[in-house]
């Protein structure tokens, strides 16, 4: 299960209206932080509650260890923490298309509790503020890290980068496998895919086909 991929970054300049592009002033408004703690105590005794429930013996030399193990993955998912996601960067007269593609991230369904990996591209048309190209994939995994919907997960991205970038132009794409459909239920491996598309990307079809052939 690896995560490490590494993101592409993509600028088309098609859209440039104003020529020279950029100079630049980098803006820094804080650090996020997400809010979730964890009780560790109390996921290590539902860990040996469940581990009982399914017929173990919690005491058996394999499973001694597991409670612990447990609570510390428990606690490094929710209380993951982002960094900085939003230094952005005054830029002058950048009117083009920037995306980010390949950003891995891993959640949890939260109508089963089991994984789903998402795989998500951004863009979005920079105005007066770029963003750092390391708050996308900070900005992905903030929300991948919470109990999730993939479809929530897109729009809270969307959201995430507009609030940020103060750009109305916005598309995420997230293309997801689910263990819950893959490992129970219905157990076929497919992909299911969720768009966001604000602005231009919305009322330009070929701003949005411009999109689609970047993050190919
Ligand atoms: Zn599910």
């Amino acid at each position: 299960m690896s995560t490490t991929h590494k993101p592409i970054v993509q600028s088309n300049s098609t859209l440039h209206r104003n020529g020279t592009g950029a100079g630049m002033a980098v803006v820094d408004t804080g650090t996020q932080v997400s809010g979730n703690r964890v009780d560790f105590n109390k996921l290590q005794s539902i860990c040996t509650e469940l581990l009982i429930a399914i017929g173990e013996d919690p005491d058996r030399e394999g499973l001694r260890d597991t409670p612990r193990r447990f609570a510390k993955h428990w606690r490094d998912f929710i209380e993951y923490q982002p960094g900085n996601t939003n230094t952005s960067f005054e830029a002058i007269s950048t009117d083009q298309i920037v995306t980010v593609s390949g950003i891995k991230v891993w959640s949890l369904c939260e109508h089963h509790l089991l994984p789903f990996w998402c795989e998500i591209s951004i863009g979005y048309i920079a105005e007066d503020k770029v963003l750092g190209l390391s708050k996308f994939a900070r900005i992905a995994h903030k929300y991948a890290h919470r109990l999730q919907l993939q479809e929530q997960l897109t729009h809270q991205v969307a959201d995430e980068i507009q609030h940020v970038t103060k750009s109305e132009d916005v598309a995420v794409l997230g293309r997801g496998e689910h263990l819950c459909m893959t490992m129970r239920g219905i157990k076929s491996p497919s992909i299911m895919s969720s768009s966001v598309m604000r602005g231009r990307f919305r009322t330009q079809p070929e701003t949005r086909q411009e999109f689609m052939e970047m993050i190919k």
